[in-house]
């Protein structure tokens, strides 16, 4: 009686658990389900099929890129307005105006937990960007919560910067994601403590007014890499929320965020398109 007992009870664990492993995504011999790695109950995006951070979504595959130049940065091209060449601050402002207090050393900068964003005092419409970063060496946490910052244009519409050098996250939250709207065509991230690049061609939207006339579009080259091709932004990009547009100037700033991980940014340089007359 007592054995059978036992035995029952072993079955009702040995169920248990294989409903826990399923619902956690977890199968024998297999890497986990990636549904757990974003959201089901946000909106769907308009024009398609994915909710916003659908953990579904296809992950960006991984493309491994070239080693680029770790030693020391190019130089900036003569027509640039460069933002941080490392040896100092002064391009950069919090929101309140105020002069930043993240690191300067050794000719790069680096987040400051608990500092803010930084926002650039110069502003920009269509423009040409140039950035290199470096997520940190020493790896911590998962996700978003490993080596996360982000670049907004504007100030509002954000590319990704994240650590997704084996971290699989939601497809749209990727680095070289639209965040919260378009995955990265692949992911070709180099491995934390290392630099990598972006290059990015940013055409601001137009207001006419109250009046959304011509969205905006960006291409994004991450490590020599094109992994956004003129892709057309829904609006901004707010965190579980479909973005949208609300009428700003035609120039903006560039921000980069603090998103409590130290990472390291050199070479920044932003050069204004004009079309040719
Ligand atoms: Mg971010």
């Amino acid at each position: 009686m007592r054995i059978s007992v036992r035995r029952r009870s072993a079955a009702l664990i040995a169920l248990t658990m294989s409903v826990i492993g399923v619902a956690c995504g977890v199968r024998a011999g297999g890497p986990p389900k990636v549904s757990n790695l974003g959201y089901s109950d946000t909106p769907i995006l308009p024009g398609g099929k994915w909710h916003v951070h659908d953990g579904n979504r296809p992950q960006p595959p991984i493309v491994t890129p070239p080693v680029g130049n770790q030693s020391a940065p190019d130089a900036a091209p003569s027509d640039a307005v460069v933002l941080f060449d490392g040896k100092d601050l002064s391009h950069w402002r919090t929101g309140d105006g105020a002069p930043i207090s993240w690191k300067l050393v050794d000719g790069v900068m680096e987040v400051v937990k608990g500092a803010g964003d930084i926002t650039s005092r110069e502003e920009f419409g269509d423009c040409q960007l140039h950035l290199e970063f470096m997520t940190p060496a020493v790896v911590h946490g998962d996700g978003q919560g490993r080596g996360n910052s982000g670049l907004f244009f504007h100030g509002i519409y954000e590319i990704q910067i994240l650590d997704n050098y084996n971290n699989p996250t939601y497809p749209d939250g990727t680095v070289g994601a639209v965040y919260a709207q378009t995955p990265p065509m692949v992911n070709p991230s180099r491995k934390p403590g290392t630099w990598q690049t972006y290059d990015i061609v940013w055409n601001a939207p137009r207001f006419d007014g109250d009046k959304l006339v011509k969205p905006a579009y960006v291409t994004v080259i991450h490590n020599g890499i094109v992994t956004q091709n003129h892709t057309e932004l829904i609006g901004n990009t707010p965190h579980r929320q479909v973005g949208t547009y609300k009428p700003h100037p035609p120039k903006g700033p560039i921000k980069l965020q603090d998103h409590g991980d130290p990472l390291r940014f050199r070479n920044i340089w932003v050069r204004e398109i004009k079309p040719v007359e």
